[in-house]
């Protein structure tokens, strides 16, 4: 029988560190000396945390909303006296559970991620060893090429044409980054992946480094994540020891190191050619696409960069074959997403879902609808970068193309809801606050266009604004996506524009005094 406690960061926020010493201190009072205490990531009810799970004849009970009070008496119901406290128990059956699809959340909350036995008990490494035993690097690549996988940064391009880019350069002076600086706001995919599940990332981007021809690979984590590189930084030191990183990776003769690096919370970063810039140690700004990463990127090398989840999709791929993964998704995005619900929702939390997935499901039944059953008025993908999706919308199925449609992006996961109280002017405004702050300022449009915007949306808010300036933001919007030089400010109106496509009655209700 094992105690297993939720100290993802979403679990400790919660009280969770309580937990856990009330655990021991109830395992030592009742002497249950057979009892293993452990640990887990996050399982994605963040809403519910801190939770505690017992596990006893190969039986998962999940108790919910734990307190101190709380996880002494189920210790002493559950385990002493062989009660299980039905109405504290998390319904494991519900469609917050049955409707995801965990392809890479699979060992999220299932697995101790400070115990690499485990990650391996869970298939972990079986993908790297099957790459580097039974595959050449060219056979890797059409597999991740066939699997249809596409970059789930956001940008959607085809992962394996990247690594083919790459591995088509001469010699083995190349480099491979996982970029893992999540900024967008009320995005924590990245985090609860590398929390609950490192040893996931370390060989998905062992087996990159293997197909493209390279011999190190990167991490470039915010530094705002301390628990996800503390684990990660263990499970380096794990899988080295193990003898699945590092040199002559399970006696195949190749050789690879993971470095990490950390970003100082710049959310311009996140571009590529800033992150290269600032794992070189200068300014994190953007410069001119081409040369494309591919051909020239980190110290002038043939450099492949993708984010979190594009990696933790690459061990099952290559563990189960390219027409295992196409079972899921769709035909032009197979496989699953990850999105991290937040905003005015009940189940707030981590979620994976079928891509295609449509939108009312993801917030009605795996989300299990508004806080206080309020109505749901629109949900924000992409972040900062993105758009707003509107109610006459919500049979959308979440996919790049049909996001892209409706004039937002699916980004890296972040899906804010809003209910009916909320103003959507303010949420444009919130969003270019947001970018105005982290633009790098180096080009015109973006550095000052976004200052002018945040000024006219605040004269909107105030009720000061004249139909003038509405058109006048528009143009601006417009006119900053063209002409900005990087993705930031390209997409820093988005926010702006897709609020006014869908709510515009609303800004001329705050500009006609009307709120
Ligand atoms: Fe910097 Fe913004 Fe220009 Fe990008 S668009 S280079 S973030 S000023």
């Amino acid at each position: 029988t094992r105690i297993i406690i939720g100290m993802g960061t979403c679990g400790i926020a919660a009280g969770a560190e309580e937990i856990l010493s009330t655990a021991k201190n109830e395992i030592k009072k009742q002497n249950l000396s057979n009892i293993e205490l452990d640990q887990t990531g996050c399982i994605g009810l963040c809403a519910e945390e801190p939770l505690m799970e017992i596990r006893m004849d190969e039986k998962r009970y999940i108790y919910g909303n734990v307190d101190q009070e709380k996880a002494a008496e189920i210790i002493k119901q559950h385990i002493v006296n062989g009660n299980v406290i039905n109405r504290w128990l998390v319904d494991q059956e519900s469609d917050f559970f049955r409707k995801q699809q965990r392809i890479v959340l699979k060992n999220c909350g299932n697995i101790n991620p400070e115990n690499i036995e485990e990650a391996i008990a869970n298939h972990g490494y079986q993908g790297l060893a099957r790459a580097v035993n039974e595959l050449t690097p060219e056979e890797v690549i059409e597999i991740v090429k066939d699997a249809k996988l596409r970059g789930r940064g956001g940008a959607g391009f085809s992962t394996g044409m990247k690594w083919g880019f790459a591995a088509s350069k001469n010699g083995r002076d190349k480099y491979l980054i996982c970029n893992a600086d999540e900024g967008d706001p009320g995005a924590f995919m990245d985090r609860s992946i590398l929390e609950g599940d490192p040893h996931r990332l370390i060989e998905g981007m062992t087996i990159a480094g293997y197909a493209m021809g390279a011999n190190k690979g990167y991490i470039y984590c915010r530094a705002e994540y301390p628990l996800a590189i503390k684990r990660l930084k263990k499970a380096i030191k794990d899988a080295k020891e193990m003898g699945v990183l590092g040199e002559n990776i399970l006696d195949s003769g190749f050789d690879f190191e993971i470095d990490i690096r950390l970003g100082a919370g710049a959310f311009v970063c996140g571009e590529e050619t800033s992150l290269i810039a600032s794992i070189e140690g200068k300014r994190g700004e953007p410069r001119p696409k081409p040369p494309y990463p591919t051909d020239s990127g980190l110290y002038g090398k043939a450099t492949v960069i993708n984010n979190v989840e594009t990696f933790a999709n690459v061990p099952e791929i290559i563990r189960n074959g390219s027409s295992w993964f196409k079972n899921y998704g769709t035909a032009d995005s197979p496989g699953t997403k990850v999105f991290a619900l937040a905003g005015k929702i009940k189940n707030n939390g981590l979620v994976e879902v079928p891509m295609g997935t449509s939108l009312g499901e993801i917030v009605f039944d795996i989300g299990g609808g508004l806080e206080n059953d309020a109505d749901f008025k629109a949900a924000q993908t992409g972040g900062p970068s993105g758009g707003c999706i509107p109610i006459e919308h919500l049979n959308v199925p979440v996919d790049y193309d049909s996001l892209s449609e409706l004039g937002t992006i699916m980004g890296s996961g972040g899906l804010i809801i809003m209910d009916d109280q909320t103003c959507m002017v303010d949420l444009a405004k919130y969003f270019v606050d947001f970018c105005v702050d982290e633009s790098c300022g180096q080009c015109t449009p973006c550095r000052i266009g976004t200052t002018r915007m945040l000024e006219i949306l605040e004269k909107i808010s105030l009720g000061e604004a004249n139909r003038k300036d509405f058109e006048l933001l528009m143009d601006m919007g417009e006119k900053i996506k063209d002409s900005s030089f990087c993705g930031l400010g390209q997409t820093a109106p988005n926010p702006v524009l897709s609020t006014i496509r869908y709510f515009e009655d609303e800004y001329f209700n705050h500009i006609d005094n009307k709120h």
